[in-house]
């Protein structure tokens, strides 16, 4: 399969900053910083990968316009000296040629761009899922590209996924990467040949995977449980923190996710949607928000136009919006 040279360098970029935050999760989270409820390892690794990954883009292309979840204010206050000179001295330990101090708060600081209808940009979660990644469990690296609104690229970096669905004990580390127009695949984190996948072709509801959020306040589980009863799913849901669960559906491993509003007025993040929703699509599956609509990439940082998102292999899309409908009504 061939990949055009932007999207290698793009899963380069991803790949790099997954493997740098599998050492932190690794190392530093540990019993004490999760009975503590300390978050030092994934500020470090956020703002490690972000550097990371702006570093890479902007050797590409130096006018690059990033929209990142981070911004290095708080790495430049007097008070966090010991946090900047960590998180200066990880990214120099897998840049060359080194790059200076500010280069790297510099890079991080790239990510406060706006979007918007028109341009090109690039968006990243430098880590999507921080309580999975916390815990010890699931969490991505996403990198997207929109053009004039649209995601025309995405990667996800999933660290800690098995290579094989099949072989839960087995290999972990994958990325996911698809370009529009051109399909979805996963390669091995540990490199590799990429390999084409593909969304199951499930049409019985009932026999359906079901994925959502871990967290119960990033979605609404009363909620879903009463959709997929309405659908009849019989397994009971796979919890999965962050875009690895667009992920599972890209490959098979599941065929729907839901995200169900748990506030009226919460409008989801870009970077927390555009790497996923177009792997997804690639791989022949359907994506659009709980009322039906397309997700609409072009007004800024935030989904403003749109509640919640609803995924699926395409082939049960109309079952899942039937019965949110009619759990709506109930
Ligand atoms: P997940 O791992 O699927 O639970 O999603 C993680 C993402 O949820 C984070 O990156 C946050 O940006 C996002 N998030 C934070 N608060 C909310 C909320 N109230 N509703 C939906 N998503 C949220
Ligand atoms: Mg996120």
């Amino acid at each position: 399969m061939t990949i055009s040279n932007e999207l290698q360098s793009a899963v380069d970029a991803v790949r790099r900053a997954s493997l740098l935050c599998r050492d932190i999760q690794q190392t530093l989270v540990t019993e004490e910083t999760l009975t503590k409820k300390d978050r030092s390892p994934v500020t470090v690794a956020d703002f490690c990968a972000q550097a990371l990954i702006t570093l890479n883009l902007i050797e590409a292309d130096p006018e690059a316009a990033v929209i990142g979840e981070e911004s290095a204010d708080e790495l430049r206050s007097p008070d966090n000296s010991e946090l900047k000179d960590r998180v200066v001295s990880l990214v120099q330990k897998k840049i060359w040629p080194l790059p200076a101090e500010n280069d790297v708060l510099d890079a991080i600081d790239r990510g406060c761009a706006e979007g918007g209808a028109t341009g090109s940009f690039w968006t990243i979660d430098p880590i999507d899922g921080t309580k999975g990644f916390l815990r010890g469990e699931q969490y991505a690296v996403a990198l997207a590209r929109l053009v004039d609104g649209e995601v025309v690229l995405g990667v996800l970096g999933c660290p800690n996924m098995p290579v094989d669905p099949e072989k839960p004990d087995g290999e972990k580390g994958c990325i996911f990467a698809a370009e529009k127009g051109a399909g979805a695949f996963q390669i091995a984190l540990s490199g590799g040949e990429p390999s084409a996948i593909r969304v199951s072709d499930e049409t019985d509801p009932a026999r359906a995977v079901f994925c959502e959020s871990v967290e119960a306040g990033h979605s609404a589980h009363d909620e879903s449980e009463r959709i997929t009863r309405h659908l009849g799913v019989s397994a009971p849901p796979l919890r999965i923190d962050s875009q690895c669960k667009y992920a599972a559906v890209a490959r098979g491993q599941a065929s729907i996710y839901l995200r169900m509003p748990t506030r009226a007025d919460y409008r989801e993040c870009i970077w927390d949607h555009a790497a996923g929703a177009i792997i997804v699509s690639e791989a022949g599956g359907a994506v659009s928000d709980i009322d039906g609509k397309p997700l609409d990439f072009s007004l800024g940082r935030r989904l403003s136009a749109n509640r919640g998102v609803a995924v699926t292999n395409g082939a049960l899309q109309t079952a899942l919006m039937d019965a949110i409908t009619a759990s709506a009504a109930v």
